[in-house]
């Protein structure tokens, strides 16, 4: 039984029928934005975004401010929602959906402003004694943001509010098996003030997102899959438009021998379960030196007899459903594929036999490597691999050899060893002593390198990426133009006497340069 199946419809839409991963049973029926419907929505935004756009930053900053306590005053909403449609423990709820966008929300409104104001900026050389340069962040008109059903409400909030304060009008579309998650950042920042038309989130499938990326939209904030990623880049490029693309992952972690090993531990359980292991930063390949593996594996074994997996779906427990059948078959045919090739099962490694819904039971594999799928590709579920590494030379080869490099992970006692490490990872970033958290640090610029991605999401380059940087050029002084036509060979020589004083002959000249 799949996770959501088209059924008849009277009309020009498609009508899905959704079901829960929880319990399979039926939660609603989506009706999928068609291409009028893509097309009414941007035109709606473009006549909502100039009005917007003309509001004083402060203005646009108090809608995120209002914001913060409606999310905070309708957490068990939004968590309800949530997990009916994902089936993810309400931990993880709270933590990435509640906890994650008020700390987003709270960023941008207390920064929108310094990070938007117009600025002057000093004009260097000979040029800056006639010249002033003023630097306008002007929005850049609509933004299609098209997000994944891992974070559901929090992809959505978290780059809505950017492009929304930078002054643009959003249209955006979450994915087809967690809508409602998604419509509820629009029902948010409506009701804390948002003018109607500036933010549409369509619910929808692919169809739709591929409408809305090939509607008219000045630019694509993308996330999602490298296959999809792609699709959109060649969308973006044949229209000669930007976008962002937040994609898939396949980090690693690596455990020194002088590694905190209980913290460590710990560090891998959350790193690799968190989000059921759907999350984009998640930890799927473990690198452990040798001098301390057979420990460190003692300690995750011994911590993995407590996690708890449940349907619930109460605050007391960790791991929760996978949130789509599709993403069971991957997990399935990956863990198959490394037992065939010798892989070592120490734990789960199948589906949940008492629980009935979508639950893959948490996994500790070893004597994994790379010639099996599960150390290549991303996998999203909830299983720990460990592989056993002779020193951290043979950890750092084989975490950067991959075509992904989203994050990772290092750990070690000595933190200035850590930070080489990190900054020798072929990663958009990286933690040291924790797992990936920096899609949870607004101030951190966020994006993959190699497959993991293009550009940047959140913080000031983040912000500013939904605005068109513009330099406008102001003369002091008027007066007669020094370059005015005509072109003589006496104003050739004027000019070649400049550079020599400039940038050859005097010390004068030098300082003025
Ligand atoms: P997906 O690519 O299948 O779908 C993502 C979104 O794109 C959905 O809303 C979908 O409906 C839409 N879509 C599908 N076809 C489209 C098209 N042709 N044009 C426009 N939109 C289209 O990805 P998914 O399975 O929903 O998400 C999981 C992936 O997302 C994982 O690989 C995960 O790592 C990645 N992810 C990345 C980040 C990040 O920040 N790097 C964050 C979360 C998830």
């Amino acid at each position: 039984m799949a996770l959501y199946e088209p059924i008849e419809s009277a009309d020009a839409r498609r009508h899905l029928l959704l079901r829960s991963p929880v319990t399979m049973e039926p939660v609603g029926e989506l009706v999928c934005a068609n291409m009028e419907d893509v097309a009414a929505a941007i035109a709606i935004a473009r006549k909502a975004q100039a009005g917007w756009a003309a509001t004083p930053i402060r203005e646009r900053a108090k809608v995120a401010e209002r914001a913060v306590q409606l999310v905070l005053e309708r957490q068990d909403e939004i968590m309800d929602t949530v997990v009916r449609e994902t089936g993810k423990a309400r931990a993880d709820a709270m933590s990435m959906e509640i906890f994650s966008v008020v700390d987003s929300l709270c960023y941008y409104a207390k920064h929108a402003e310094s990070f938007l104001k117009p600025r002057k900026r000093r004009v260097h050389g000979i040029l800056g004694i006639a010249k002033q340069l003023r630097i306008l962040y002007k929005p850049l008109g609509v933004v299609g943001l098209i997000t994944p059903w891992n974070g559901p409400f929090v992809l959505v909030m978290n780059q809505a509010v950017q492009a929304v304060l930078a002054g643009n009008a959003v249209v955006a579309k979450g994915s087809e098996v967690t809508p409602y998650s998604a419509k509820l950042a629009q029902t948010i920042l409506e009701d804390a003030g948002l003018p109607p038309g500036v933010l549409q989130v369509l619910l929808g499938d692919g169809e739709t997102g591929n409408a809305i990326v090939r509607g008219g939209v000045d630019k694509v904030s993308f996330t999602g899959s490298v296959a999809t990623g792609r699709k959109v880049a060649e969308a973006c490029a044949g229209q000669l438009i930007p976008c962002t693309l937040e994609l898939g992952g396949n980090d690693a972690m690596i455990v020194c021998a002088d590694a905190d090993l209980d913290r460590a531990a710990d560090g891998a359980w959350l790193g690799s379960c968190m989000n059921t292991g759907h999350y984009c930063c998640g930890t799927e390949r473990i690198y452990v030196v040798d001098a301390v593996y057979d420990e460190f594996l003692r300690l995750v074994l011994e911590k993995g007899k407590h996690v708890k997996q449940g349907a619930e779906h109460g605050f007391a427990e960790d791991v929760g459903a996978v949130f789509w059948d599709r993403q069971m078959t991957i997990i399935e045919a990956h863990v198959e594929d490394a037992r065939s090739k010798g892989a070592t099962i120490h734990m789960g490694g199948r589906r949940n036999p008492n629980l009935s819904g979508l639950y893959y039971e948490p996994t500790v594999i070893t004597e994994v490597g790379n010639h099996m799928e599960i150390m290549c590709f991303e996998t999203f579920g909830p299983i720990l691999c460990i592989q056993r590494v002779a020193d951290e030379d043979e950890a750092l080869r084989l975490a950067n050899d991959s075509e992904f490099g989203l994050n990772g992970n290092v750990w070690t006692k000595d933190k200035e060893k850590g930070y080489r490490l990190a900054a020798a990872m072929d990663t958009g970033s990286c933690s040291v002593n924790d797992m990936a958290l920096s899609y949870g640090i607004p101030a951190a610029p966020f994006g993959g390198r190699k497959s993991s991605g293009v550009g940047q999401v959140n913080g000031k380059k983040g912000m500013r990426g939904y605005t068109h940087e513009m330099p406008i050029v102001i003369d002091r002084f008027g007066g007669k133009m020094q370059n005015a036509y005509p072109n003589n060979v006496k104003s050739a020589e004027g000019m070649r006497k400049l550079m020599d004083f400039l940038w050859r002959k005097t010390p004068l000249g030098r300082w003025l340069a």
